[in-house]
């Protein structure tokens, strides 16, 4: 068999119940998928172009953020210690009027994609204004999105009349659709409470005709169901699901403020929802009931959100923290076990952002997303199971990443654009921050 890239010498995650690592096994990658993956026995007469040495390393399907603002990579730190509607109302939204632009959000974005890169994320679900130059970003870092353009029913950066927001959204989708592998369109609504219900329809409809995913923020905040209760006289959710808006293709963000109600109905609809630990920390929105949706078979993703709210993007600290918040949350220590946080930031993610089959995990004929990750480092040392990597493993841990078949970083280079004129770039964007605030 021909091949582009032999990865040898690597380990993989074993089944359970058995070893936790197979030592010794190899991995073929042929353009942009995973030809063969297992025992170096099974590998013979391979004819590759490339060897890497995969020795002391760990591979796995690199992880899946399925909510994210890249962008607002510029505003980390800016305004920290708040509760949500002031620090949307009072900082996050005047910032956005002031320093949104086409520029501004190609070179923030850039900067999300190489510390998702850096950290093990291979594709992300991210959703901002002025996400053609977003999804330019991803796709010259290399990195695997579904890139989501904003529909909100005020004056927004590139849609000063709301009245042309569902046409911006179209014009986004028919633009990138088919456009580029790593690229995938979709609608970003953002919350019940600042989108009519007209514009919810619209946009849903827009998602069905155009066959895309619509996100949506849903329940973020305690204060958001006392909200539409006095405007639509019920929950976020049952607003949603009255507006025919629910179905496999919707992705609800946050779902802290549901009840056992809200989550029948998401499951009744086939709904997807993402949880974003950290943000919901650090706000002091909440924690999502991530075991009663587990439970009631509700596909779940895991997110960073922006790094305004969080303030990184590391999937491995949002795993380790989201495990630890579900127990604490209800004083059970076998809630939401380490397997589950890893399906969801992996498998269960792509198929929230409709991307089953293709990425999530390490098969042959699934796209080549993957990570190699460091274990010849004392605090992965010995690994009596893999759950190690949710509980112990940092981003930092990772070595070498692949995406879509591509070397995107190598022993902690990254291969795909330069870095440092990214961050000169960001850096001088933040200063004009420092000067008009
Ligand atoms: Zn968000």
């Amino acid at each position: 068999m021909k091949t582009d890239l032999l990865i040898t010498n690597i380990c993989l995650p074993g089944n359970q119940g058995e070893d936790p690592l197979v030592a010794d096994c190899c991995i073929a990658v042929g353009e942009d998928m995973i030809q063969q993956i297992g025992p170096a026995t099974d590998f013979k007469n391979i004819e590759a172009a490339a060897v890497l040495d995969g020795r002391n390393q760990l591979a796995m399907p690199g992880l899946i953020n399925t909510h994210c603002h890249g962008a607002m990579t510029l505003f980390r730190g800016l305004a920290d210690d708040l509760e949500l509607v002031r620090w949307l109302n009072d900082y996050i939204f005047p910032a956005e009027a002031a320093n949104v632009s086409e520029d501004m959000v190609y070179w923030c974005t850039k900067l999300a994609a190489a510390e998702m890169i850096m950290s093990g994320t291979t594709t992300v679900a991210d959703g901002y204004f002025f996400e053609h130059d977003a999804a330019r970003a991803f796709a010259d870092a290399g990195m695997r999105a579904v890139a989501a353009q904003g529909v909100i029913d005020f004056p927004a950066p590139g849609v000063p009349d709301p009245a042309d927001n569902i046409i911006a959204a179209e014009e986004f989708i028919n633009h990138w659709q088919n456009q580029n592998p790593l690229i995938t369109p979709a609608v970003f609504a953002h919350s019940p409470y600042t989108c009519s219900n007209a514009t919810l329809q619209r946009a849903k409809k827009l998602a069905r005709d155009t066959n895309v995913s619509l996100f949506i923020h849903v329940a973020e905040s305690k204060a958001e169901p006392d909200m539409i209760g006095n405007m639509q006289g019920t929950s976020p959710v049952k607003h949603l699901d009255a507006l025919g808006i629910l179905d496999p293709a919707t992705v609800c963000v946050h779902c802290v403020w549901t009840d056992e109600e809200d989550l029948d109905i998401l499951a009744a609809r086939g709904a997807k929802a993402v949880v974003c630990p950290q943000s919901h920390l650090k706000l002091a929105s909440g924690i999502s009931p991530l075991a009663s949706m587990l439970a009631k078979g509700i596909q779940v993703g895991l997110g960073t959100d922006g790094a305004a709210s969080n303030n990184g993007l590391d999937m491995f600290r949002e795993m380790d923290i989201c495990a630890k918040v579900q127990k604490i949350k209800s004083l059970d220590p076998v809630a939401v076990p380490a397997a589950d946080i890893m399906q969801a930031a992996t498998v269960g993610g792509a198929e929230v952002i409709g991307m089953q089959g293709k990425t999530g995990a390490l098969k042959a004929g699934m796209q080549a997303d993957i990570i190699l990750i460091n274990l010849d480092t004392p605090h992965l040392q010995p690994m009596h199971g893999i759950d190690l990597l949710v509980y112990a493993a940092d981003g930092r841990d990772v070595q070498t990443v692949l995406i879509n078949g591509k070397l995107i970083m190598l022993e902690r280079k990254l291969l795909s654009f330069d870095l440092p004129e990214t961050m000169q770039h960001v850096r001088r964007l933040a200063d004009t921050i420092k000067r008009h605030g």
